[in-house]
């Protein structure tokens, strides 16, 4: 197998491939457009045919490189069904299992909050949280229909009911952290850990972050896959 995460240093996204070098299959995990480059050289150094395009949500904070990988190597797009994005092939629902490789299984588990389509991926030992669980940290719930009850429930009754050793794999860090693990964000995160839904509610309440740079342009963007591929103008019939 290969497994890498990588990172982009403008919007602090993290981007998971996984491969399996037998079968030569990959899967990427919230692609940003600006780092299209690196995965295709990845992907040509290990020969390998992508086959999948997830999305753990539509991003206000980058564009995803889905619709490229699509356009270049005919992987299919996956987003979740609630999150509005025609273009994509394929609109997940809870319990979908994507398959890949030689008998892996990557599986879905909605985990509704930052935005209503969130989800996360669990493969093996490894979830994949995108912003609905970060380090020490969770995703905000003041913009794209966050909902910050929901964010709690999704964090606190399918993320912290997984195993304790599973490996947490989030979306974004901002402060140069790679993983975590369960047990440690269940007894440490500062947002939850031991806090009711009401003082997450107060917590979350409190945040005052500023509005992301690119959410104007990044959120329609996404719905497109990150390329305007649908409503692009066609030539005219002769
Ligand atoms: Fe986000």
């Amino acid at each position: 197998m290969l497994f890498k995460q990588l990172f982009d240093k403008e919007s602090c996204t993290l981007t998971y491939l996984i491969a399996d070098l037998t079968a030569k299959e990959a899967v990427f995990i919230d692609p940003v457009d600006t780092q299209l480059d690196i995965y295709l050289d990845i992907l040509k150094a290990h020969d390998l045919t992508l086959k999948y395009s997830l999305e753990t949500h539509v991003h206000a904070d980058h564009v995803t490189a889905s619709g490229m990988l699509r356009q270049k190597l005919g992987a299919k797009t996956a987003v979740s069904s609630l999150c509005g994005a025609i273009s994509a092939d394929i609109q997940i629902k809870d319990g979908d299992v994507f398959e890949f490789g030689q008998e892996e299984k990557i599986k879905v588990i909605t985990t509704p909050g930052h935005t209503p389509g969130s989800i996360s991926f669990l493969w093996r030992d490894k979830v994949f949280t995108g912003d609905s669980l970060l380090i020490d940290g969770c995703g905000r719930t003041d913009f794209q229909a966050g909902n910050v009850s929901q964010q709690y429930d999704s964090i606190t009754q399918q993320l912290f009911t997984l195993e304790d050793e599973t490996i947490v794999y989030p979306g974004h860090d901002y402060k140069g952290r790679w993983i975590s693990n369960i047990i440690q964000e269940r007894t440490t995160n500062s947002r939850l850990a031991g806090k009711s839904k009401e003082e997450f509610i107060e917590i979350m309440a409190n945040l005052n972050l500023p509005k992301p740079k690119l959410i104007d342009m990044a959120v329609p963007a996404n719905r497109y896959c990150g390329v305007d591929e649908v409503f692009a103008p066609q030539a005219a019939e002769s």
